[in-house]
Order: C-alpha cells, then sequence, then structure tokens
C-alpha cells in the first residue's frame, strides 16, 4: 500500500480514503472479473477497443469498493435502479487506452459528475443531457483525488464563491504535478485547480454554510444576495457560458482546435 503522511498534498492527501486503501486486486476474485479483459476487447470489424464482456461485474466491483458512494461528489450510487441513489458510471483515469478497464483505474461517479469529468471537447458537451449542471462545483474530501476537479462556475454567483473561498483557503502548493492534473485537462468543464486545493474548496464552502452565525458575520450566500446588480452582472459575464462555453477570466480546459 501507498505510504502517506498527513500533509496537504495533493499526492499524499489526508482526504482521499478510497485511493489510500489502493489494493483492489481482491476484487477480481471476489467479484469474477478476468483481469485478461483490463485492456477491454477490440472489434475486429472496426479495430476500436470496447468495454469487456465483464463490464457488469466491474461495475459492481468499483461501485462496492468506492462504498456505493461517488469518487467525485460523495453522493449515493447504485448499479440498481431502485432507490434514490444516482445510476453508477466508471470513469477511467489510465493514461491513453492502457489498461483503460483495470481496476485500478476505474472510478465510481454518478452521473452529473460523469458528464462533467467526460465532456473533452466542446461538441460533446449535453451529449448526456445537461447532468453536469447538477454535479457539485467542489469535490468531495471522501473522494478519490484523480477526479478531484473544481467544476466551471456556471453562475456568478459561483464565480464569486469562488473567488470569496479563495482567499479563506490556505494550501501548501503541492510539490510536483497534481495528482487530478489528467483528469481536469481532459475535461473541458473542468478547473485544473490541484486536487488538495479543490476539496479545501469545498470545505471552507461547507464550513461557511454550517458554521456558527454571529451578528457580526454573514453567510456567504446572504452576502451574495446583498451585492448590487451592476456587481452581479460583473461576475455573471465571467460565468461559463456551455453554449458557447468561453470563460471569461477562466482558463478553462479546452482545446477549441479539437472541437
Ligand atoms: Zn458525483
Amino acid at each position: 500500500m501507498t505510504e502517506f503522511t498527513f500533509e496537504t498534498d495533493a499526492q499524499h492527501a489526508p482526504y482521499n480514503l478510497a485511493y489510500l486503501v489502493d489494493d483492489r486486486s481482491y476484487c477480481y476474485h471476489r467479484f469474477d472479473v478476468d483481469p485478461a479483459h483490463d485492456d477491454g476487447v477490440v472489434d475486429p470489424d472496426t479495430g476500436r477497443r470496447d468495454a469487456p464482456p465483464d463490464f457488469g461485474a466491474r461495475r459492481r466491483a468499483v461501485v462496492a469498493f468506492y462504498g456505493h458512494r461517488c469518487g467525485r461528489c460523495a453522493a449515493r450510487v447504485d448499479t440498481g435502479s431502485d432507490g434514490d441513489a444516482e445510476v453508477a458510471y466508471l470513469f477511467s483515469v489510465a493514461d491513453e487506452d492502457q489498461d483503460s478497464w483495470a481496476l485500478r483505474t476505474l472510478v465510481a461517479v454518478c452521473e452529473p459528475c460523469y458528464d462533467l469529468l467526460s465532456t473533452d471537447c466542446t461538441d460533446r458537451i449535453g451529449g448526456f443531457g445537461d447532468a453536469y449542471r447538477r454535479a457539485p462545483q467542489f469535490p468531495a474530501w471522501t473522494g478519490d483525488p484523480r477526479v478531484a476537479v473544481e467544476r466551471l462556475p456556471l453562475t456568478g454567483r459561483e464565480v464569486w464563491f469562488s473567488d470569496q473561498l479563495r482567499e479563506r483557503v490556505a494550501v501548501e502548493g503541492p510539490t510536483g504535478e497534481s495528482v487530478n492534473a489528467d483528469a481536469a485537462a481532459d475535461a473541458c468543464l473542468a478547473r485544473s485547480t490541484p486536487a488538495a486545493v479543490a476539496v479545501a474548496l469545498n470545505e471552507a464552502l461547507v464550513a461557511d454554510e454550517r458554521g456558527p452565525l454571529s451578528t457580526a458575520t454573514r453567510r456567504l450566500s446572504d452576502q451574495w444576495e446583498s451585492l448590487a446588480d451592476r456587481e452581479r452582472d460583473a461576475y455573471e459575464q465571467r460565468a461559463v457560458d456551455a453554449e458557447t462555453v468561453v470563460g471569461g477570466g477562466f482558463e478553462p480546459c479546452i482545446d477549441l482546435q479539437r472541437a
């Protein structure tokens, strides 16, 4: 198992529970998954790599490994259709096509987070409807840091929240490349904030919403409401317009040439 220290560091963060207990090899036997299919299967007609025949077993294994929670936002996910849980999707963090179906490279996510993470070019936005709008702006601390990306702000309120929270968060800069850089670079709706920072922003937001309220302080949501219309409009201009995906003031990870 990977050694870790309790420092706020993108490589060895204290929050990434699923990532720390990273030996998933037992899942192959328990869920009847065949390691020979870790690369998927090649369609003899098209030459394209496709999902392996034991996809269902892999999905059950990964969803169980993540405790039936989304690896990004911690919403309840399930492989069945009953209950109030979101439908579980599998997101692969593999490099290129290498072992993209290996259990260690798969993260169980809810539909909104899958939509956010897998929208890799502008013409695919809306491929699953607009589920990405329901994905929380920030990742949960219990999630997997490899998918701990910040969603691009879709409203002026979210832009303002992000600005305000950044002033409250003090995270030591990660020494190396952030563990979520690949996922962020491939998701045009995600912001390439280092994982530790993205998680810390969410914690700051939760603390603000749930913290004690004194007469001297107001919740951020109240402060936003008290801004002048002109100020709110200015922030609205900086929000991401999903139709055109132009993020004024932000640098979305979009390669417009690819679209
Ligand atoms: Zn989610």
